[in-house]
């Protein structure tokens, strides 16, 4: 009964044809919209106000489930450490103090190290290929699973496509020059460059270019050309290395479960639609403005590096160190591997004449 209270009644103005030929107005009585009760979300993200891509990404979401609901779902944005600090919307969303959170999820490794995998592999699946994974291949039932225990419920929310392996001030020519160096660099590749002799150095965003010109960083990974261009890192250290680490890293929308339990069918068909949509134009928007950005950097003098050989055949091995290590310590992550692994097994083929092959051969 409470739900008739919400069917909205309109009357729409359509032109119909009629026998003489001609159109006219005539009115359809009643039709009935059932465009749900009015909700209102809090969203915390882990972004600065407006912050491009990320940021306008999850702004361009909160309007296109008002407008595809015609007003009745309002998802307003906040900004990092408006509502909660920037790394702790995990936990407000978690204890129901907002509604919605948009970070990434290799942030919460210390939760649940099995989490890092959802968020990407480094040397690992592409944007496409994560997305794949999670969808049709079971990642995504893994990760509601595991989030369920602490009251969320995650979604798709974006991509950054490949990342760049980062800045550096000197060239690396061997496995030696990493020894002792000092990095920003976060998740599965800060333990993988940790075995590499890396000492890697975790420091909040706004402090990244002050590091690494006064030398307290000799190096630091950001995300690729489109936002390293913007932090000034080409001032500072000329060598810019390319990915490896994050090749397709994903971000997450994700809602206090009981919230998203209780939205309307309609508000949560909204809700995965937008999330899709906004998953699919981040990856295109990051595609462009990274293929810009690259030509403006190497017109300012940046030189474009590839990491030697032995480097990148010894970042495998301890790679596979790191993954076999954490499955023995941790049961949900050995299972969560073992999900994307056999993804990997799948898509490999199939990638290597398909898109590989293309990329190969085009030139
Ligand atoms: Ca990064």
């Amino acid at each position: 009964m409470k739900r008739r209270a919400f069917l909205k009644t309109t009357t729409l103005a359509v032109g119909v044809a009629t026998l003489s030929g001609c159109y006219k107005e005539e009115k359809i009585k009643s039709v009935n919209i059932n465009r749900g009760k009015k909700v209102k979300l809090k969203l915390a993200t882990s972004w600065p106000s407006h912050f491009p891509i990320m940021g306008t990404g999850v702004d361009e979401f909160a309007k296109r489930c008002l407008e595809l609901s015609g007003g009745t779902l309002e998802i307003k944005v906040y900004p990092k450490n408006i509502l909660v600090p920037a790394l702790q919307v995990f936990d407000a969303t978690s204890a129901g103090q907002i509604d919605i959170f948009h970070s990434g999820v290799y942030y919460w490794k210390g939760k649940n190290s099995a989490f890092s995998i959802f968020g990407g592999m480094p040397l690992g699946l592409l944007s496409d290929e994560m997305v794949t994974w999670l969808k049709f291949g079971g990642g995504m039932e893994l990760w509601r699973e595991l989030y369920a225990k602490f009251n969320l419920y995650p979604l798709i929310g974006g991509s950054t496509g490949p990342q760049m392996g980062g800045w550096f001030k000197k060239e690396i020519e061997s496995l030696e020059d990493l020894k002792g160096l000092k990095m920003r660099i976060p998740g599965l590749g800060g333990e993988v460059m940790k075995r590499l002799g890396v000492n890697p150095i975790l420091i909040p965003a706004g402090e990244i270019y002050t590091a690494l010109e006064r030398g307290t960083i000799d190096a630091t990974e950001w995300v690729g050309p489109a936002l390293d261009i913007l932090m000034g890192f080409d001032r500072v250290a000329k060598y810019y290395y390319k990915g490896w680490h994050e090749p397709g890293s994903i971000l997450e929308i994700t809602f206090n479960k009981a919230r998203w339990d209780k939205l309307s069918s309609e508000h949560k068909a909204i809700i995965e639609t937008s999330s899709d949509a906004m998953t699919a134009r981040m990856v295109e928007e990051f595609r462009y403005k990274n293929a810009e950005a690259l030509q403006e950097l190497i017109r300012k003098g940046v030189e474009i590096k590839s990491f030697p050989d032995e480097v990148v055949r010894e970042a495998k091995e301890k790679l596979n160190g790191v993954l076999a290590d954490e499955s023995k310590r941790n049961p949900d992550f050995k299972r969560v591997l073992e999900s994307y692994n056999r993804f990997v097994a799948l898509n490999s083929p199939w990638s290597d004449i398909s898109t590989k092959h293309i990329l190969e051969i085009r030139g």
